[in-house]
């Protein structure tokens, strides 16, 4: 009898995210969960990237004042810099999603996105709106307000140019313009079709902030500690935000946690400003809805709470729920909704009812069948009756009884039959643009990721109904690590990518390019007859025999697939001759793993770019010192170099005689403290005839350079030069550095991505020579991009040119530059 009411209550369940281990609460968490019950109030916090959020206030709002609390992130974070590996882009977009999932489930706080992506650093919010599209993303911000409704919104930056980055400004430009925006029902009316509904906040405010030199707190703005301690927790706010903060470890924001008072700033940006409180005239009771039967379970459910039997609370809950259920409207207002979801969800909390679906392997190959083990067990001292589960187009009964403490499993085999596209994340599905991700289905826009497939578990506990959902989840236990989930993947039969991802033909000395087709697959279904198709019509044909968990490579001579000079960009697909389906396969898995996310992963159909324009090289060996990670080496073996790892202990006089040139990785300063140690190793090196080239570190509050770089002094500055298409003055055009072996000329300059250069030198030596300058509209001219010295027999050069971006990307002129940088200590005529 009950069961439609469940149903009716579980449409519209928000966000599920996939591979956390499943959670039982503690008797405090469920009593602040209870508490929070009878809180109706929202807030909707607002920034540009992931770490721009105030995750102190966050979890402050979300845990003391038990607000429902938002996070929208304009971006992913696509263009940070990367601290942990070499991922960039929507790569580290992907991590940088998770960190902020990860760190939401420590403040407790919702996470939201916008389309928009971080394509860098931008100096204005007119070039970032540019590049956006205001619109659609003023179009985006408007519908997460619409859809979450928030009391108040805050946002973390002014409009001006205080935020310190165009995205930043942009982030509250937008914010205050969506807060009227959402309010208009003609403004956006297509978003009314699908759902949202006109909203007006009650008001906007600014969380002022003192950092990064610039200080936009006054005494007279309004004032909150949101330092205090949660006893229930056993946590002060600032540590719970060190927490939180602490997950963005690729940004390297690892912070210490705090204790006592802390105070944060705010000034009323539009709406009713507040005088005592930020919630002041908002009703956050359930008096709201006109319902106050509610609050009253609620209120009696937290006197009669029993720290030792929380289940003796699931009646008064189950009460609350029948009478915001009676009451609700036709349709269901949104928030009374929400509010009766989580009664649902605390009341399940309450019985200490575990309950998890796991999969018998990770991969789940489309066509292929896999066990999936349903475990269910009953902690509460009453048995459980009736245990149904769903899950996809399955109902089957679980158990008609279950016992105290009794654990049961029930093993399926389920045919895998969803495609492996559904599981893309779903920003990704579509061809982005340069300024933002392209999203078909109105309704996944916001969201942090794709919802997961969920199991859904019903059953009975007395007179009261349960119900729980959760993902379909892989478990392993490693030796060291433990018990860990991770989600399962949908994959295609077979994977296949070509690779290198640029490959150069016209190199001097000449070079004999190969390509490599690498396939794997993860059935052993998978065989036979196949053909790789490129995208200019060749065709290869290929005799496969997949094995799983194996890589196999097959490498062609490039010419044989490459006829014309004009065959710049190459994309290949492998094509099965299987006479019964046809079925032909053309992506590639990207997987990323870190120990602080759950497994990301992502398809792609891989392209192979192909230079003809002439790069000249001199010099065989170059030694690399990694850093935080980039794929310059990658672009060194395509020109021909062999490309020598140089680690702590290789960094040798010795080793480094047998070297053309040494190259650092981006960061390697920041990143590997042995640097100091090797300086007098490096300078002898150049001393002697050597070449050392060092591309940019920080100077930032993330691991400023402590080690001596260079023979003269300099400083790392935080100019940079964002306007990828910036005019490049020459100002000396007989420099080797532009003339040997390859002649550079503007056309070099041409094609770049993203930017031109970041961390420019500044207060360089006299004996140091400048080779450009360039600047950002608006700007003076600035020559730090790239500053070289002689020193003893050989050669030094900094560079903040985004080589680490250019090459990958398949610029010629990155690597005819590159070339001229390496062969500097063989200059022939110079
Ligand atoms: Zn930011």
């Amino acid at each position: 009898m009950l069961l439609p009411l469940f149903l009716v209550i579980i449409i519209g369940l928000s966000q599920h995210a996939g591979a956390q281990a499943p959670q039982s609460l503690s008797s405090s968490e469920i009593l602040l969960g209870i508490k929070k019950l009878n809180v109706l109030g929202s807030v909707l916090y607002i920034g540009a990237h992931p770490d721009d959020e105030n995750t102190r206030l966050l979890a402050w709002l979300s845990k003391e004042r038990l607000y429902r609390t938002g996070y929208l992130s304009l971006t992913r974070g696509d263009g940070g810099q990367n601290l942990i590996g070499n991922e960039q882009g929507i790569n580290l977009g992907l991590i940088r999603t998770q960190e902020l999932l990860a760190a939401r489930r420590i403040d407790g706080a919702e996470q939201f996105f916008s389309t928009a992506f971080d394509f860098g650093f931008s100096k204005t919010s007119d070039e970032t709106f540019k590049i956006w599209n205001k619109e659609k993303i003023l179009a985006d911000v408007v519908w997460v307000i619409r859809k979450f409704q928030p009391d108040v919104i805050i946002t973390r930056f002014p409009e001006d140019t205080r935020a310190g980055h165009g995205h930043h400004a942009a982030s509250a430009i937008l914010a205050r313009e969506a807060f009227y925006a959402a309010a208009d029902p003609k403004r956006f009316p297509e978003q009314l079709l699908r759902g949202a509904k006109v909203w007006q906040a009650k008001r906007i405010l600014w969380n002022t902030f003192n950092f990064g030199g610039t200080n936009t707190t006054a005494e007279n703005q309004l004032k909150i500690d949101v330092g205090s301690y949660n006893a229930l927790l056993g946590k002060s706010y600032g540590e719970i935000a060190a927490d939180g903060r602490s997950q963005h470890k690729s940004q390297g924001f690892g912070v210490p946690k705090t204790r006592g008072q802390s105070i944060e700033y705010f000034t009323t940006v539009a709406g009713d400003a507040p005088v005592n409180d930020i919630m002041d005239g908002v009703d956050i009771s359930w008096a709201r809805t006109g319902n106050t039967k509610v609050a009253e379970d609620i209120r009696q459910t937290i006197q009669q709470y029993d720290v030792q039997q929380p289940d003796k609370s699931m009646f008064l809950l189950q009460k609350a729920l029948f009478d915001g259920f009676k009451d609700n409207s036709e349709e269901g207002s949104p928030l009374v909704n929400r509010k009766l979801q989580e009664i649902t969800h605390m009341t399940t909390a309450c019985s200490g009812l575990f309950a998890e679906a796991v999969a018998s392997k990770q991969m789940a190959v489309a066509g292929d069948s896999i066990k999936i083990s349903f475990n269910v067990v009953n902690r509460s001292k009453t048995t459980l009756k009736k245990i149904t589960i769903s899950y996809r187009d399955t109902t089957f009964t679980f158990a008609d009884s279950l016992p105290y403490n009794q654990s049961k499993t029930i093993v399926l085999n389920s045919l895998v039959k969803q495609e492996p596209m559904e599981d893309q994340p779903y920003w990704l599905k579509e061809q982005m643009t340069e300024g933002s991700y392209t999203v078909k289905n109105q309704l996944e826009i916001g969201l942090p990721q794709n919802n997961a497939d969920v199991v859904q578990l019903y059953t009975r506990l007395d007179s009261v109904q349960l119900y729980m959902s959760f993902p379909l989840q892989y478990k392993y236990t490693d030796p060291v690590k433990g018990e860990i989930y991770q989600p399962v993947i949908t994959v295609s039969p077979v994977l296949v990518k070509i690779s290198p991802a640029v490959i150069l033909t016209n190199t001097v000395p000449k070079t004999k390019p190969q390509l490599s087709v690498d396939y794997e697959t993860e059935t052993n279904k998978a065989a036979g007859a196949a053909s790789i198709v490129f995208s200019n019509g060749a065709k290869q044909p290929i005799n496969i025999s997949p094995r799983i968990n194996e890589t196999q490579t097959i490498v062609f001579p490039l010419d044989s697939v490459v006829k014309s000079k004009k065959d710049t960009s190459l994309a290949a697909s492998i094509v099965f001759a299987d006479k019964f389906t046809g079925n032909s396969f053309a992506n590639y898995m990207r997987l990323i793993n870190y120990d602080h996310i759950p497994t990301v992963h992502y398809l792609f159909q891989s392209r192979l770019k192909i230079i003809n324009d002439e790069v000249k090289t001199e010099g065989k060996r170059i030694g690399y010192i990694k850093g935080a990670g980039d794929n310059v080496p990658d672009a060194l073996i395509a020109m021909g170099y062999e490309v020598v790892y140089l680690e702590q202990a290789d960094i040798t006089e010795q080793k480094l005689k047998t070297l053309d040139a040494v190259i650092t990785g981006v960061r390697a300063y920041n990143t590997n403290e042995y640097m100091s140690g090797k300086y007098n190793i490096l300078m002898n090196y150049i001393e002697n005839g050597g070449n050392l080239i060092v591309q940019y570190n920080t100077s930032s509050q993330i691991g400023p350079v402590r080690a001596k770089i260079s023979p003269y002094p300099f400083e790392i500055s935080r100019n940079r030069i964002t306007d990828e298409r910036a005019a490049v003055k020459i100002l000396q055009p007989s420099h080797a550095i532009l003339n040997y072996p390859n002649k550079i000329t503007d056309k070099d300059f041409e094609g770049w991505i993203q930017e031109r250069s970041i961390y420019h030198a500044s207060n360089w030596d006299s004996h140091y020579e400048t080779i450009f300058a360039m600047h950002d509209p608006g700007e003076n001219d600035d020559e730090g991009s790239l500053i070289t010295a002689k020193y003893g027999k050989g050669n030094f050069v900094y560079t903040g040119l985004v080589f680490f971006r250019e090459l990958p990307a398949g610029v010629p002129g990155a690597y005819r530059l590159l070339a001229n940088l390496i062969a500097l200590n063989h200059k022939k005529g110079f």
